[in-house]
């Protein structure tokens, strides 16, 4: 049991089909109301397109609706994703370099589209992916799926280990930007900088760097780990002063390992996220 719950609980880490989960935001904002969940972020891939929509409906749904990113960075070959909270959206620096990195995206999923199909899989349009979602944020996930649909893969897993994982014969990467650039990015629009799901990414030994780059928080609670793991967090983010967040990654049915609400995190993490941007 966690100690300390004052009975309110947010899930801060959640896709909408402004990326790369088949859930609208309003959706997602039903289903947080259904759970009981007092706070939530959206947190899409490079870009904050679904938050309007997203903060009408919890205004209207009462629950608290955060602004949030989860913006993708590379160290390494290895893709670290940073999570950004309570920025300014009409910051133009973060305005318009996320507009940079859906460009990045498209440029890269026309040349995964081209590389799938040298390596022979059939009838595979770059619109036929684009068209799956609302912003121009497209990524591999959009590109797994409708591997799946075409049957060139029997499943989503299949399509990664076969073709689009790091390192796979249809990946490129999307841009390099270093998580401590994409740290400088949230801070310099008043927001939060997270280390997003650090025992799945494992990278803690660039977890210092970060820190002095601006880094706020650790992503401790996630969907699918251990206690035992969870407090190891807990304890780097301690021994770092760091915040400890929590959330579920959700993507609606495009990811059946988790759910809104599967990991969150207690209203108090919030809280110190507001002092500490001064919102
Ligand atoms: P992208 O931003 O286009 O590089 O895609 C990253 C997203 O693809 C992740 O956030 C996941 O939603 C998904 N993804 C990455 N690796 C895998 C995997 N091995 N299995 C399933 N989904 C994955
Ligand atoms: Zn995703
Ligand atoms: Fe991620
Ligand atoms: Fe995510």
């Amino acid at each position: 049991m966690r100690k300390h719950t004052s009975g309110r609980f947010a899930d801060l880490h959640i896709h909408t089909n402004y990326s790369d989960s088949t859930d609208s935001p309003q959706h997602v904002v039903s289903l947080a109301s259904e759970c009981g969940l007092s706070a939530i972020s959206i947190t899409d891939h490079d870009t904050i397109d679904g938050l309007p929509e997203a903060s009408l409906a919890g205004a209207e749904m009462g629950v608290e609706v955060i602004a949030g990113v989860e913006l993708s960075s590379e160290y390494g070959k290895k893709d670290i994703h940073i999570l950004g909270y309570f920025f300014d959206l009409n910051n133009s620096p973060l305005v318009n370099s996320l507009h940079g990195m859906q460009i990045a995206r498209i440029d890269r999923m026309k040349k995964m589209v081209n590389k799938l199909s040298d390596l022979g899989v059939k009838d595979l349009i770059y619109e036929d992916v684009a068209s799956r979602l609302r912003s121009d944020a497209v990524g591999r996930l959009h590109l797994a799926q409708l591997l799946v649909e075409k049957k060139a893969v029997p499943n989503l897993q299949a399509a990664f280990d076969q073709y689009l994982s790091e390192g796979g014969s249809a990946y490129f990467p999307k841009f390099k930007q270093t998580p401590f650039e994409a740290i400088k990015l949230i801070k310099d629009s008043g927001g939060i900088a997270v280390m997003a799901h650090p025992m799945i990414t494992q990278r803690d030994e660039l977890i210092p760097e970060m820190v002095r780059s601006g880094l706020d928080g650790l992503e401790a609670y996630y969907p699918n780990c251990s206690m035992e793991v969870a407090n190891f967090y807990v304890g780097l983010a301690a021994k770092h002063g760091l915040i400890v967040t929590g959330g579920s990654d959700a993507h609606g049915k495009g990811k059946t390992s988790t759910y809104i609400g599967k990991a969150y995190v207690d209203y108090a993490s919030v809280e110190e996220m507001k002092v500490r941007c001064g919102r």
